[in-house]
């Protein structure tokens, strides 16, 4: 996920979504018709500070959670800001139950440190304190009560123990501490999708389709988790010598694009390494492909319209690892390379048929292993 970067926080970029002023927009209209005949102004103002200022709790919050896991040593990328919240990307997420922990509350906490602070500042001046969150009745004076009310609704919210809230983190980190890591999981999965049908059916009852919608977000949040635990456990240790296709078809940079539309009519291979003189020179994906033949001509050469930047992977990469690569680059194939030397595609269906394979006799794993 990409966005327009804002500023850079010890290397973490924090980046806006292209769709995020929409959350502006949103909220300046939901406030300049609040409870006012017309449309005000001073509402819509109103409207986008409070909303800008909530959104530097959640980068706040984003930040808690990225700079704990810097500090064990785990890299993040970036923190991306979306209508309805912020997510940091990382390169891999840390498994010790202790530091997941610790990773995980970081976020929750820093918003009752904000809440803390806005209470003792706001009782030193004098001021109104008692969090509000009564958005039909808000304005400029509540800013300080409601920003207190948000940051402890975000804490508290981001506690539902269910993936992906860090909450479903915090227990499956707790579950770890008493019994294995998978286990774990399946029964944090559970708990979350749990409460995530009893959500969705008080929604239902009560006719508030927002707990409806988080209802789906958590259901389909824990599955994701539960389902990528289980790919990882069954492809660890496998490498990549063991599932890749070494007589890939490849193409010469001056074949037509044509020709690939040919190759996979034939062979149903939909992406292709391309080779001059046995020397990888590019990637040219079925994306790629469709793009070329919609805005130019057939007979466009493989070199123009191929791409020239894309991740390799080695021999003995780990295959869990090259999906999550592959995942990550947005590609269906990634080429296999020993050195320089070119020596086959790694596909999304080779990954998927070992998977598969061993999904149903994972008896298969211990030869496979051996290998
Ligand atoms: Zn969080």
């Amino acid at each position: 996920m990409s966005g327009v970067k804002l500023f850079t926080v010890r290397g973490i970029a924090v980046k806006m979504h292209v769709t995020f002023p929409l959350i502006l927009v949103w909220a300046a209209v939901q406030f300049g018709y609040l409870n006012q005949r017309g449309f005000s102004l001073s509402g819509a103002a109103f409207g986008i500070v409070i909303t800008l200022l909530l959104f530097i709790c959640v980068v706040i919050h984003e930040l808690a959670h990225s700079l704990t896991a810097t500090a064990m040593g785990f890299p993040v990328r970036d923190i991306v800001l979306l209508p309805l919240g912020g997510i940091a990307q990382m390169e891999r997420m840390p498994e010790r139950p202790g530091q997941e922990f610790l990773m995980a509350i970081a976020g929750p906490l820093s918003n009752v440190v904000i809440a803390v602070l806005l209470v003792v500042g706001g009782l030193l001046f004098g001021l109104d304190v008692r969090p509000r969150m009564d958005l039909a009745r808000l304005g400029w004076k509540d800013t300080l009560p409601y920003l207190i009310a948000t940051n402890l609704g975000l804490a508290v919210f981001n506690l539902i123990p269910a993936f992906p809230m860090d909450g479903g983190r915090v227990l499956r980190a707790l579950l770890a501490t008493v019994m294995p890591h998978a286990r774990a999981t399946a029964l944090a999965v559970s708990v979350g999708q749990g409460l995530a049908w009893m959500l969705g059916l008080m929604g239902l009852l009560s006719g508030n389709f927002l707990w409806i919608l988080i209802a789906f977000f958590v259901y389909a949040g824990a599955a994701q988790e539960g389902q990528l635990i289980h790919v990882k456990n069954v492809l660890q240790g496998l490498r990549v010598r063991q599932a890749f296709s070494r007589h890939a078809l490849s193409l010469s940079p001056d074949d037509p694009v044509s020709r690939a539309t040919d190759l996979t009519l034939e062979s149903f291979q939909a992406d292709f390494p391309v080779c001059d003189a046995e020397q990888l020179v590019g990637l040219l994906t079925h994306t790629d492909v469709l793009r070329a033949l919609k805005q130019r001509r057939p007979d466009t050469p493989v070199r123009e319209v191929m791409r020239t930047k894309f991740p390799t992977i080695g021999l003995d990469d780990g295959l869990f690892e090259a999906h999550r690569q592959m995942t990550e680059a947005g590609l269906d194939a990634l080429p296999v390379m020993e050195g320089e030397q070119f020596l086959g595609l790694l596909t999304r269906r080779d990954v998927n048929e070992v998977y598969q394979l061993l999904s149903v006799s994972p008896e298969l794993l211990t030869q496979r292993r051996g290998v």
